[in-house]
């Protein structure tokens, strides 16, 4: 009998000025993987997790209590395009060294499959392709994920075997050659410890917001389906798993069809779970029964997308949400019984129209409701209408020029940035 493929996933290492782990697990990779598990022989090794053994002897990377944390680092030279950034530049994950050994210690795989997210982390893509290379050199290497759709020119420049460019999978499973069978849930049981997952129970996004890159790569909004979600989360809370992320664009759309009766399911199966939105929810769609029902069901931290109080920045950028809208969310929330100190709205920090953004009074209208503000960074996403208007001001076709720290510094100015971050740092020190 013809033996299974044996196929190696791999999550690459952070190459950033800054990362922190929310939540961040390769759940497109692990996707994929599920669909295969009964057709190939699967192996696992994530730079990103923080259950290693690695981490045992180092109390300062410990979880908080909803599983997020620091990862280990190490500071590494600038490179060229950054280096006027006046901030240091790390890598951040497993050493190559433990890469290296695995790779040592191991029969070389038939496949290595690399999970892309951030364009501007291409360097540590290229560092698990090339030492995957050295050390295993007839593997064949697939690349895919948000970076080799959204710059698919310059990920074949990184010399991986298979870029998959689309979101559809049929070259990479005719590629692979094996049977795939959708149904399957994620392959989290490759996880030797796991204390905390991701999951969609939906694709897409209704809007079309001009500086974000959903609509280009998913499409419009489509749900999953809700039983297999379910096993799912069965299969998780199994495996020990106390939060799961949802990285749903838009969780909150269509909720009567879609989060409603996963929560109303979640609840009468006793499934106890804390959930977490970092993808954002869109204040639009929060109702005083929805909250309600999020809350009883385990959610424990709530992201808003907001961006600006400006109604100009909001209309000219997709109207997804208004600041009364926010408002009304916020005290959803708190009559269902959320924490305030775990609702979180983000704004955008050096969009290229920040002069229409009023960030100051935006942060200030955030810290009136009494939630936290967290400031993203804006990065130019290839694509996009303001990522291709970005291109006024810096080379897109080079990723690293997308970095969150560096766009807002490159066009603000490093002092312009620091003045935000310090009237960031009042109101937040004053919840
Ligand atoms: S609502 Fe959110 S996910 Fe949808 S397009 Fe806007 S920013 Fe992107």
């Amino acid at each position: 009998m013809k033996s299974k493929p044996k196929i190696l996933l791999v999550n690459p290492p952070i190459y950033d000025f800054t990362a922190y782990d929310y939540w961040l697990k390769p759940l497109g990779l692990l996707s994929i993987a599920g669909t295969l598990s009964n057709s190939a022989d699967l192996q696992l090794f994530d730079f990103l997790d923080r259950s290693n053994d690695f981490y045992a002897d180092k109390p300062k990377f410990k979880s908080n209590d909803f599983g997020t944390g620091s990862f280990y680092s190490e500071k590494i030279p600038k490179p060229l395009p950054l280096k006027n950034i006046p901030r240091h530049y790390n890598r951040f994950g497993l050493p190559q060294k433990l890469f290296i050994e695995y790779l040592r210690q191991n029969p070389p795989a038939d496949f290595a499959m690399i999970q892309t997210v951030m364009t501007y982390w291409y360097p540590g893509y290229k560092e698990v392709i090339d030492t995957i290379k050295t050390h295993w050199p007839k593997t064949k290497i697939i690349l895919g994920g948000p970076y080799a759709i959204l710059c698919a020119k310059h990920a074949e420049s990184l010399n991986a075997d298979l870029v998959v460019t689309e979101t559809g999978l049929d070259k990479l499973f005719n590629y692979i050659g094996i049977a795939n069978n959708k149904s399957l849930p994620p392959s989290w049981q490759l996880y030797k410890k796991l204390d905390t997952a991701a999951m969609r129970i939906s694709t897409g996004c209704p809007f079309k917001c001009t500086y974000c890159s959903v609509p280009n790569i998913y499409g419009s909004f489509k749900s999953l389906s809700i039983q297999n979600k379910l096993r799912e989360v069965e299969l998780l809370v199994k495996l020990g798993v106390k939060n799961i992320a949802f990285y749903d664009d838009a969780l909150l759309y269509k909720s009567s069809e879609v989060l409603v009766p996963f929560l109303s399911e979640i609840i009468k199966r006793k499934l106890s779970v804390n959930f977490h939105s970092p993808n954002a929810l869109n204040a639009r769609f929060v109702t005083g029964g929805l909250a309600e029902l999020m809350v009883k069901a385990g959610f424990k931290t709530f992201c808003l997308g907001f961006e600006s109080h400006s109604e100009n920045f909001q209309k000219l950028t997709g109207s997804k949400v208004f600041s009364d809208e926010l408002s009304s969310a916020v005290d959803f929330f708190l009559a269902a019984g959320a924490d305030k100190n775990n609702i979180t709205a983000y704004q955008i920090l050096g969009h290229p129209n920040h002069n229409i953004q009023e960030t100051e009074n935006s942060m200030k209208f955030i810290s009136s409701l009494g939630i936290r503000i967290m400031l993203s960074d804006f990065s130019p996403i290839p694509g996009t209408p303001d990522g291709e208007y970005c291109r006024k001001f810096i080379d897109m076709d080079e990723p690293l020029n997308h970095n969150k720290t560096a766009f807002p510094i490159m066009t603000i100015g490093y002092e312009a940035i620091n003045k935000f971050k310090n009237i960031f740092h009042n109101l937040s020190d004053k919840l």
